[in-house]
């Protein structure tokens, strides 16, 4: 066989793939995107599990025509400049610049944006199969909204590797869920087919969100945890500067690791040392195979995480583990401990 480069287009296609998977995979970059520019309020709204159509409203800061029609190119971003940022940390959800492109690659993307106290029109630029279709002037509010539909039509064998709705739908979920619990200060809506599913105040308090997130008997359960060197003395030395949260009740579990959300400085972040060290708190008190509800905000400086992981990475690694687990434990037995 010969060894030959590949054409851009193919590139093009390869690389969307590896960043929009499914219909959730472009929910969180749009919801991300809302995020960076300061939105206070982010509406979230897909059909059919997001196989139908996606669209996130937020009242963030807006685009401007030649942003928009700058936006949607390869590898365009606002928000670092060089390699330099990169390595003095990235304050950001997003930097790669990819997001617009590749999911306008692989699908119908119609943006509609006007930036905030812009006297004239917003812009609607709609952008189809990596390819600008029209931009033309329209009225809006000031924000963006992001409207996805026909996603995949160009790939059909990523189209074919979709799940049932339901499925696909309980990933856009989980994905909203984790954005609005750890931005209680915006008000994060969640719709499924013109039904509301979640709608959090944006009040600025987790107790609320969560309230809105999974309901009154889950909320009234909930026990904070607070933990940090200054607040117990007995909180164990390591990597962690502080631990937050809220953790549930023994007896109010489910049957799935899913609503066990620990975050790292704001993001969201799986790690089994963590969920391990939270089960084992818990010490024996859980029935076999059930899980709390956990919602837990770790702390650690800035310095020690590389942002700079592949966008759908969501792992971590430690330095010192055992000191995490230590800690970890610690924090979520002492809240249990008080009740
Ligand atoms: P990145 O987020 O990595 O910069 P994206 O492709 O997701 O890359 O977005 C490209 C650029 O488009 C962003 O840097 C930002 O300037 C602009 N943008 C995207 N979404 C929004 C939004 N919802 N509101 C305002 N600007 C946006
Ligand atoms: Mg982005």
């Amino acid at each position: 066989t010969e060894i030959r480069k590949l054409d851009d287009r193919t590139v093009q296609r390869i690389a969307a793939g590896e960043v929009v998977e499914r219909p959730a995979s472009a929910v969180k970059e749009l919801v991300e995107n809302s995020l960076d520019a300061d939105a206070s309020r982010i509406e979230v709204a897909v059909e059919r599990g997001g196989v139908e159509s996606i669209r996130v409203r937020d009242d963030g800061v807006g685009m401007s025509e030649a942003d928009v029609r700058a936006a949607v190119q390869e590898h365009t971003t606002s928000k670092i400049e060089d390699v330099d940022d990169l390595e003095s940390g990235v304050a950001t959800l997003g930097f790669r610049g990819e997001a617009l492109h590749t999911i306008g690659a692989v699908s119908r993307t119609e943006i509609t944006t006007k930036p905030r106290s812009a006297d004239d029109a917003g812009t609607k630029l709609t952008y189809v199969g990596g390819e600008v279709e029209s931009v033309e002037p329209a009225g809006c509010p000031e924000g963006t909204t992001v409207e996805v539909t026909e996603l995949f039509f160009n790939t059909p064998a990523r189209k074919k590797y979709l799940k049932t709705e339901a499925t696909e739908f309980a990933h856009v979920n989980r994905v909203v869920t984790q954005y609005a619990l750890a931005n209680p200060d915006v008000a994060v809506s969640l719709e499924h087919d013109g039904r509301e599913v979640f709608a959090t105040t944006g009040q600025g308090d987790l107790q609320s969100t969560l309230l809105a997130v999974y309901g009154k008997d889950v909320a009234a359960s909930m026990i904070g945890v607070d933990a940090a060197p200054e607040v117990g003395s007995e909180f164990p030395e390591g990597p962690l500067e502080g631990i937050s949260g809220y953790v549930s009740h023994p007896e109010t579990t489910r049957s799935s690791r899913e609503y066990v959300s620990t975050f790292v400085n704001g993001r969201y972040v799986r790690s089994p040392a963590v969920r391990e060290a939270i089960l084992e708190a818990y010490g024996g008190q859980l029935a076999s195979d059930r899980y709390p509800f956990v919602v837990l905000f770790l702390e650690v400086p800035a310095e020690t995480v590389d942002v700079n992981v592949h966008p759908r990475k969501m792992e971590i690694r430690w330095g010192d583990e055992a000191g995490v687990r230590r800690q970890v434990r610690a924090a979520v037995e002492d809240a249990l401990l008080d009740h």
